[in-house]
């Protein structure tokens, strides 16, 4: 197993914060899972995008902190969350079968998630997985991406440009 740092022992309950989306043809997929997950999800921070936290808090009573709606920068939030180290987990039940006026965002979000390294569930069975899983309820220190090199990469090529310019 790859994990920095695994350990069946802590002494605070451990609170993962868990980024919740559903396209609408998936709305009731993500109703249903999370009811039968409810006393899990309850113990931990959600948030979601604006009609998928209004869903969970109406149909199942959760608390969830929601952001704006999907086709209107929710799915963008979720990603800077995600940028920013704010989010642990993001279950994603996107819709395969239609398009939508923001899969640009869906995209970035999926290429944040992947960049920084969250683990990802876009389904029920991957969600179920990923719920289930002996390390969601220990301590994990997930793997850092370090895009040092990346990032000085983009300044040396500023560099030269300038020079060019010059
Ligand atoms: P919604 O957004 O939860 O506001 O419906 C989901 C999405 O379409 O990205």
């Amino acid at each position: 197993m790859h994990a920095g740092d695994v350990s069946p022992y802590h002494e605070q309950p451990i609170v993962r914060r868990i980024a919740l989306i559903a396209h609408d043809n998936k709305k009731t997929d993500i109703v249903e899972w999370a009811r039968f997950n409810r006393h899990v999800l309850a113990r931990h921070e959600l948030c979601a995008t604006g009609t998928t936290g209004q869903l969970l808090i109406r149909e199942l009573g959760l608390q969830v902190s929601c952001l704006l709606s999907g086709p209107l920068g929710g799915d963008q939030q979720i990603g800077a969350r995600i940028a920013d180290g704010q989010v642990d987990l993001l279950v994603f039940f996107w819709d395969p079968l239609e398009p939508h006026p923001h899969d640009p965002d869906v995209k970035a979000l999926l290429r944040l998630a992947v960049a920084w390294n969250i683990p990802v569930a876009c389904n029920r069975a991957s969600a179920d997985f990923m719920i289930s899983s002996p390390l969601f309820g220990r301590r994990y220190e997930r793997l850092q991406p370090d895009f040092t090199d990346y990032v000085s990469r983009g300044w040396a090529t500023a560099a030269a440009s300038a020079d060019q310019v010059a």
